[in-house]
């Protein structure tokens, strides 16, 4: 089975991560008998959020009895130290431990610093020195964040979008954190659904040694995809090669990657799905978006007020008002 070491840490993970968004979705019972699956058949590491509802609960519901046999990391999305410590003594008590592997400031607008107005930093020190906390990470979307938070050497970990669809600008982030012996968690590496082939987007990974991948998980299906990878881990062929190339020309330029962090929306609009329709009707299973359930969820589109809140916080700048609309006319000629 493959395993990455993450940075300075040096924690050694399975390459296959799990991601614990997903598992919100699903009950207590089938979380747990999913995320025991997964330990039992390789998986050791486990990445959740504070602000994933009741995911850490299930979490501490499945390895409570076997806390030091896995790595788990949490985050938070606390903006002043008060806020953060309630966070952290919240998500020890629903992961049933005393201690989190690694503790990420959970996708913040600035990098947090020792000394700064926030005490964020500060906190995070505090927590490690009361033995709370193993390690300190940061989770971003934002180019910018993430480079400062290379740059500071305050961080042991950075968890950043890395896909097949990367940027060159995504690489050397990727490549910087293996300079500065930082370990690098990949989240969105199927770019939130965009990507359906997984095995091309476990080889495509796979090149970077030090790129520990987290997989959204919800179904068993899923599960034993990835765990298929341990034994038999997909390598780049030619042909894989190609369509990378194809999928990234398709891809390229100003597309929502479905992250919603402009959310909530003021009139109600799910934009993170609403603003990428052309793109999923295309690249995945097309019936589920054509259903009423989703024709209505579209129609909202006509509500927006054009208050532009969720432009101001898109991390890829992207126009969101002026994409729901293009999406809208193109999902109306498509039905
Ligand atoms: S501009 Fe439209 S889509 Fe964006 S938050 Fe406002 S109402 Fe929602
Ligand atoms: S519009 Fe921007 S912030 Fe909103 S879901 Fe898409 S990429 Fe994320």
């Amino acid at each position: 089975m493959q395993t990455v070491t993450l940075g300075k840490t040096g924690l050694v993970v399975s390459k296959n991560g799990f991601g614990a968004l997903p598992i919100q979705r699903i009950s207590k019972k089938d979380a747990v008998y999913l995320l025991q699956k997964a330990f039992y058949n390789g998986i050791n590491y486990f990445d959740t959020a504070r602000a994933y509802s009741d995911s850490e609960e299930k979490l501490g519901a499945a390895f409570s009895y076997i806390r030091d046999r896995i790595t788990i990391s949490t985050k938070t999305a606390a903006q002043n130290a008060n806020d953060f410590w309630k966070d952290l003594e919240q998500s020890l008590k629903n992961l049933q431990t005393n201690y989190i592997d690694i503790y990420q400031f959970h996708n913040p607008a600035f990098c947090p610093k020792p000394g700064d107005e926030s005490g964020l930093y500060d906190a995070m020190i505090e927590a490690k020195k009361q033995g709370k906390i193993r390690f300190i990470g940061i989770t971003n979307h934002r180019l910018a964040v993430a480079k400062e938070a290379i740059e500071s050497n305050l961080y042991d970990t950075l968890q950043f979008p890395f896909s097949y669809l990367a940027s060159n600008a995504d690489i050397e982030i990727v490549e910087a954190c293996k300079k500065n012996n930082m370990g690098f968690i990949a989240m969105k590496a199927l770019s939130g659904g965009l990507i359906t082939n997984s095995a091309m987007a476990y080889a495509y990974l796979a090149q970077f040694q030090h790129v520990a991948p987290i997989w959204g998980i919800q179904r068993e299906s899923e599960l034993d995809e990835f765990l298929s990878y341990n034994d038999n881990p997909p390598v780049l062929t030619e042909n894989m090669k190609k369509q990378i190339e194809h999928d990234r020309k398709e891809l390229s330029g100003d597309f929502c990657r479905g992250c919603g962090y402009c959310m909530p929306c003021s009139a109600g609009i799910q934009i993170n799905d609403c603003a990428r329709m052309s793109l999923l009707l295309r690249r995945a299973p097309q019936n589920v978006y054509l259903s009423e359930e989703w024709q209505e969820k579209m129609k909202k589109i006509e509500d927006c007020i054009h208050c532009n809140k969720c432009m101001s916080k898109c991390p890829y700048g992207l126009n969101t008002p002026e994409l729901l609309k293009k999406n809208y006319d193109d999902y109306k000629t498509f039905l």
